[in-house]
C-alpha cells in the first residue's frame, strides 16, 4: 500500500510563528466553552461594537449593489479622504496616489516590509514590539534587530542604542506610538529627536505604526512621524487603520501612505495577491472618516476610565513595576523577579486561576504579561485578584 506523505512545507511557512495573542485567547474560549469561569484580559480589540452611521454606510452600499471589483489600490473616494485626514488631522501634505488601502494594518504593513526590503536587510525594532513585525519581516527575508528598554524607564526608546545598532544593512525602523504592548505614547521631544537621528542615517526608511493614535490618556498628544521634516517625508511610511480607533477589527481596513512610487508598488502587489479591500466595508470606512470623531473620543474616554482602574490596581500589587501607559488599552507590568517565565506565568495562570493574559515573551520581555482594559470594570477587578492569587503561588 502507498503511504501518503503530508507535502512538505517551504522553509518560510516552517519558520513562521503562529500569533500568540490568538492563540491564548482561543485558548481562553475553548475553556469557557467547556464552562470554565475564564476571566480574559488578553483581548487586542475594543469591547464595543462599530458605531451605527457606519455600519448603516456599508449597508447602504451593499443595497446600492456596490458589490464587484474595485481598483486594488483601494475606493477613489477613500483614497482622496484619507489623503485629506493625513494633511489636516495629521499635518503629513498627503496626496490620495500616496494612499493604499489594505486588508487592515496588518496587509499594510506587511506590503510595505515586500516591496522595500530584500533578503539581508535589518529592521530595526524598539523592544517590546508588536509581535507581527519580526514574522512579517522574516517573510520579507529580513532580519530583526532589537533595540531593548525595559519597564524601569516606561520603556523610553534609547537613542543611543538606536544609534549604535546602525550597520550599512539597516534598511527600516519601525515605531509604533502610542504602542502595543506597553501602551506608551513617544513625546514630541522624543520624536524629534529620533527624527534628527534618522536624518543622519540617509538610507534608513521609517515605518510608524501609529492604529492607536486616538486612544490617548488625558493631556497627551499624538505626533505623526512624518509631519516631522519635510526632508524626510520620502522616507517615512505612515500605517493607521480602523480597527482600534473606530471599533472596526473585523471588517479589515487599514491604510498605508508615503512615498508614491513605494505606494505603487505595494498596489501592484496588493493587485496580484488579495486585489481590493471589500468593496462595501470600505464605503463604511468612508462613511468613518468623513464623520464626526466623536465616537471615537467617547470610546477613547470609555478605555481611560477603565486603563485607570487596571493601573491603580496593578501599582497596588508588590513587586510589579509599572510606569502608567499613556495610549492604546494596554498594561505591559513587569512581574516580581521571583517569576521568570512569562509563558509558564499565563499557563497557570488560565489553568489554575481562569485568568488569561498575555505572556510578554511574545512581545519580546519575558518578564512582562499584557494585560487589556478593553473589558468590562468587573472584568479588570475579578482579573487583578487572579493576578493576585497566581502570584503568590510563585
Ligand atoms: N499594529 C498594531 C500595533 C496592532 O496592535 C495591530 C493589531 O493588533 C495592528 C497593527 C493590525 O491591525 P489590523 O486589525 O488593522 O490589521
Amino acid at each position: 500500500m502507498k503511504i501518503l506523505r503530508p507535502p512538505e512545507l517551504s522553509h518560510r511557512a516552517i519558520a513562521l510563528k503562529p500569533s500568540l495573542t490568538l492563540e491564548i485567547s482561543a485558548k481562553a474560549k475553548a475553556l469557557q466553552a467547556e464552562g470554565r469561569d475564564i476571566c480574559s484580559l488578553s483581548a487586542g480589540e475594543p469591547d464595543f461594537n462599530t458605531p451605527d452611521f457606519i455600519v448603516e454606510a456599508a449597508r447602504e452600499a451593499l443595497l446600492q449593489g456596490i458589490t464587484r471589483y474595485g481598483p486594488a489600490a483601494g475606493d477613489p473616494e477613500l483614497r482622496a479622504a484619507l489623503a485629506d485626514k493625513l494633511s489636516q488631522e495629521n499635518g503629513i501634505a498627503t496626496r490620495p496616489e500616496q494612499v493604499l488601502i489594505c486588508n487592515g494594518g496588518k496587509q499594510a504593513i506587511y506590503n510595505l516590509f515586500q516591496v522595500v526590503l530584500n533578503p539581508g536587510d535589518e529592521v530595526l525594532l524598539p523592544s517590546p514590539y508588536w509581535l507581527s513585525y519580526p514574522e512579517m519581516a522574516a517573510l520579507a527575508g529580513a532580519s530583526t534587530v532589537l533595540i531593548p528598554s525595559s519597564a524601569s524607564d516606561g520603556f523610553r526608546l534609547d537613542l543611543d542604542a538606536l544609534e549604535a545598532r546602525i550597520t550599512p544593512k539597516s534598511r527600516l525602523l519601525v515605531i509604533n506610538s502610542p504602542g502595543n504592548p506597553t501602551g506608551r505614547v513617544m513625546q514630541r521631544q522624543d520624536i524629534e529627536a529620533l527624527a534628527e537621528l534618522v536624518a543622519r542615517h540617509p538610507n534608513l526608511l521609517v515605518m510608524s505604526d501609529e492604529i492607536y493614535e486616538y486612544l490617548l490618556a488625558d493631556g497627551e498628544q499624538h505626533i505623526s512621524f512624518a509631519s516631522l521634516s519635510e526632508t524626510l517625508k520620502d522616507r517615512c511610511f505612515t500605517v493607521n487603520g480602523f480597527a482600534k480607533g473606530w471599533a472596526m477589527t473585523g471588517w479589515r481596513l487599514g491604510y498605508l501612505a508615503g512615498n508614491a512610487t513605494v505606494i505603487k508598488a505595494a498596489s501592484a502587489l496588493q493587485s496580484q495577491s488579495t486585489s481590493n479591500v471589500c468593496s462595501f466595508a470600505q464605503k463604511g470606512a468612508l462613511a468613518a472618516i468623513q464623520g464626526s470623531r466623536d465616537c471615537v473620543k467617547d470610546m477613547a474616554r470609555s478605555y481611560n476610565l477603565r486603563r485607570d482602574l487596571l493601573i491603580d490596581g496593578l501599582q497596588a500589587i508588590s513587586g510589579i513595576t509599572l510606569i502608567p501607559p499613556k495610549g492604546a488599552f494596554y498594561a505591559f507590568p513587569q512581574l516580581p523577579e521571583r517569576v521568570t517565565d512569562s509563558m509558564e506565568f499565563c499557563r497557570r495562570a488560565l489553568e489554575d486561576e481562569g485568568l488569561a493574559v498575555v505572556p510578554g515573551v511574545a512581545f519580546g520581555d519575558d518578564r512582562c504579561i499584557r494585560l487589556s482594559c478593553a473589558v468590562s470594570r468587573e472584568t479588570i477587578t475579578k482579573g487583578l485578584e487572579r493576578l493576585q492569587r497566581t502570584l503568590s503561588q510563585f
